[in-house]
């Protein structure tokens, strides 16, 4: 990564949808009506004649469904991400609100590491606190009001290719085959998307996939909440790889419906949260107070449970050969440890590269390298947070990047400057926001002041 990522991320975080739509395109086909799916829709209406949203899922269905298990989950909507979101569909955080999101201003936010409150709070960036089905659901809706969107429920199975190009889908509709003829695919299916083998059963390259093996496991129940409106809101606690029980970290929300959403993880052969008692009593014995008082009311529901192998990214940008007329985005790309809560924001983050490849008037009859390697740029910059973060992971056994000691040295600091020091807190918040390049962070004037305020606060 070089200076000139740091100015590309900088960029794109700056795209904004065109005052006026202006089609490049006749019909744009999207595998996966999620978020990624959502998101690279509503910038396709801006550039498409008309967008089919193609899901195995019914749109119709509200709450958790079978095509995002993850979705019981807790998902944090980084401020990012919600950035992006209010510009792509402006109101979106007042409606949030209206359908029972909650803000989440920096007083009513805490954070521990290790079990030290951290003393600031950059009062920069608000957070809206919600469960996923209702994030998604709002999302959703705004982008089925467009007039040029429609969806489809159907299974996709496959690419038509004609020539150098993809021209359409296969899909399968209650086991009848079908397909759906399109100017531009757009691959959202998830990281569980199988385009890779669509394009070697055709004959072309299949991306190499990278893996960093994480074995998060995750526990996740809600809880009645009786206050309208607690003094804290949002609390988050992580333990550090050097202090990590069997419990890496936890954290609640208060969310819509009276609700608090709590979730506990842990990494390896630690799976904490398999029972309500477990989940109960590690929240108490090991986290700080706010921890039991959410967990003394009563349990709604079962504990969910979900286990996330591995982050994956799949490097497009790196093939040789591939067809035109065809994107990838979201987790079908790169799907990352979900303790950071990259996800949605990485989608949203997408979407802007998929807009400012259309806006750049693109020679369609050749490969999207230009989408490619702007979204390269925003894959980067979420794996090298993530990543760098997992390799300290006690079962993580290497091999090691070059310069990782001094490097996993640095890092160290300024986290532990995030309890104490207001300006690394912000810049470092900033980076795992996604609206500034992990880069940033990497200055001489960052490094000294976390230095510095560690050793005044020693
Ligand atoms: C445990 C966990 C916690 C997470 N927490 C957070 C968080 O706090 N914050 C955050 O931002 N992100 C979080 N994420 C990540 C987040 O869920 C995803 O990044 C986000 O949903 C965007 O994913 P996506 O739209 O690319 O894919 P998905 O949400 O996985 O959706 C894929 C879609 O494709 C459809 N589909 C798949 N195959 C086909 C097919 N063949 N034909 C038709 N349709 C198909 C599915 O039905 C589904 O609708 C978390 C993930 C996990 C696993």
């Amino acid at each position: 990564m070089s200076r000139s990522a740091v100015r590309a991320f900088a960029a794109l975080n700056a795209v904004r949808p065109p005052d006026q739509p202006s089609p490049v395109l006749g019909k744009a086909v999207v595998l996966g009506g999620s978020v990624a799916g959502l998101l690279a829709a509503r910038v396709l209406s801006d550039y498409a004649e008309s967008v089919l949203i193609i899901d195995r899922d019914d749109p119709q269905i509200s709450g958790a469904r079978p095509g995002v298990p993850q979705g019981t989950q807790l998902h944090a909507l980084l401020p990012g991400g919600l950035f992006q979101l209010e510009r792509l569909f402006p109101g979106f955080r007042k409606q949030a609100v209206a359908q029972g999101a909650i803000e989440a201003p920096p007083a009513t936010r805490r954070s521990y590491l290790d079990g030290r409150l951290k003393v600031v709070v950059p009062d920069d960036a608000d957070s809206l606190a919600g469960s996923r089905p209702l994030l998604e659901g709002l999302i959703r809706q705004h982008v089925l009001r467009l007039p040029n969107v429609k969806t489809f429920t159907a299974r996709a199975t496959g690419l038509v290719i004609e020539g150098e190009a993809v021209t359409g889908v296969r899909c399968d509709v209650g086991g009848v085959p079908g397909v759906e003829g399109g100017d531009l695919v757009v691959d959202a299916m998830g990281r569980s998307s199988r385009l890779s083998d669509w394009l070697e059963r055709a004959g072309w390259e299949r991306p190499a996939t990278r893996r960093m093996p994480v074995h998060l496991n995750y526990a996740t129940a809600l809880f009645r909440r009786p206050e309208q409106d607690p003094p804290a809101k949002v609390v988050l606690a992580l333990h550090t790889p050097t202090t990590m029980t069997d419990v890496a970290g936890a954290a609640f929300f208060a969310i819509e419906d009276g609700r608090w959403m709590a979730m506990m993880a842990g990494y390896g052969d630690d799976r904490p949260g398999s029972t309500a008692e477990d989940f109960v009593r590690r929240l108490r014995e090991q986290f700080p107070p706010e921890f039991g008082e959410v967990t003394a009311n009563e349990m709604l529901g079962d504990v969910q449970t979900y286990h996330h192998a591995d982050s994956r990214r799949r490097d497009f940008h790196a093939l040789r050969r591939c067809p035109a007329r065809l994107v990838s985005v979201g987790d079908a790309v790169a799907s990352f440890n979900p303790v950071y809560g990259q996800g949605m924001t990485a989608a949203a983050l997408h979407a802007v590269c998929l807009s400012a490849y259309l806006r750049s008037d693109p020679d369609l009859t050749t490969p999207a390298r230009h989408f490619l390697a702007l979204q390269k740029v925003v894959v980067d910059a979420a794996w090298s947070t993530s990543t760098s973060a997992d390799l300290a992971l006690p079962h993580f056994d290497g091999p090691y990047p070059r310069g990782y000691r001094i490097s996993s040295w640095v890092s160290r600091q300024i986290i532990a400057a995030t309890i104490t020091d207001v300006e690394t807190a912000r810049r470092f918040n900033d980076v795992v926001s996604m609206q500034e390049h992990p880069l940033s962070l990497a200055t001489p004037g960052v490094i000294l002041g976390a230095i510095r305020a560690n050793r005044r606060a020693r």
